[in-house]
């Protein structure tokens, strides 16, 4: 009698804890519809929103992996995800005006500026392109300090549209950027030991402005923006000149852009191009710069190495 009491309360118990198991999934998925939807530009932005939302967001990136975020063609998903978005995330600073696509994108999406949607980059100091005063340089997030700028103002947003959840903003923000300044004081540590006539940064775009100014190189490449031509005769003149009247032993190659241009000059100027360096975007998830962190210490590591060569 007592054993089949004992095996009653079992399956009673077992009945309990399936009931909790499905009473949970239940709740897992109406989660899901309580999770606040984000849609950034790129994979970078995207990225340090995960770093900032964690669970508490579901994203969608618009621009793919390796694909260049200056002018791009929304595919109808992105409308439809961009349209259904209580918040979208660009970058700003000219990146996404290529073709005027972000701008076509949100008046498609019915969106407004700083209602639904934010630039990250609102606090950043512009540089502005050298053959152009008026228009700024897109790439601050280059420089580690700009892209914790940047995780700022995604908290601040997120905590705005979702009050509830601020003090996990905060939470995941302060270690996420704690992460971010111990790469960069190492980085410019490491950096000083670069003999100064080696200090030229030499890429295809002109993307390492805000970088070179950071980590105290002089940045150096065949176009400015990934907008206008790339790798016309005047621009290979130029670049040829300006790596031979330096002792740069290393040239670098974005992973976004189209690399036979620096392959030439690599030819012309008999340099290696000691690395592949992510600017526009992330690595396919799983490999090595495949968030915003480990992109940058990819490129902190391989700029460092190839110019002490
Ligand atoms: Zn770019």
């Amino acid at each position: 009698m007592k054993h089949k009491k004992i095996l009653f309360a079992g399956i009673i118990g077992l009945l309990l804890l399936a009931g909790c198991g499905a009473k949970k999934h239940d709740n897992s998925e109406a989660g899901d519809s309580e999770k606040l939807s984000v849609v950034a530009t790129n994979s970078i932005i995207a990225d340090m929103v995960k770093e900032v939302g964690k669970d508490q967001v579901s994203i969608h990136s618009i621009v793919p992996v390796g694909t260049d975020p200056h002018e791009y063609e929304p595919l109808p998903e992105d409308i439809k995800k961009a349209s259904e978005a209580e918040i979208v995330f660009y970058n700003g600073l000219n990146l996404e005006t290529g073709n005027g696509w972000f701008d076509k994108l949100m008046e498609t999406a019915k969106k407004k500026e700083n209602e639904d949607y934010f630039a990250v980059s609102k606090e950043v100091t512009p540089i502005h392109l050298s053959g152009n005063s008026k228009q700024e340089d897109p790439h601050a997030w280059l420089d580690i300090s700009n892209g914790i700028l940047y995780v700022r103002q995604i908290q601040a947003v997120l905590s705005e549209k979702d009050p509830d959840n601020k003090g996990n903003y905060a939470k995941n923000a302060e270690a996420y950027i704690q992460k971010l300044e111990e790469l960069d004081a190492s980085a410019k540590e490491e950096f000083a030991d670069i003999p100064n006539e080696k200090k030229l940064l030499v890429t295809s775009e002109g993307a390492f402005k805000y970088f070179s100014k950071a980590y105290e190189l002089t940045a150096a490449y065949i176009w400015e923006i990934n907008t206008e031509s790339q790798g016309t005769p005047e621009q290979m003149k130029q670049i040829v000149e300006k790596v031979r009247a330096s002792k740069v032993p290393s040239l670098f190659v974005e992973t976004s852009v189209d690399k036979r241009s620096m392959e030439r000059l690599s030819k012309e100027v008999d340099l290696p191009i000691y690395s592949d360096l992510f600017t526009d975007s992330l690595a396919k998830k799983g490999e090595t710069g495949d968030s915003y962190y480990s992109m940058m210490k990819w490129n902190l590591d391989k700029i460092h190495e190839g110019l002490m060569k």
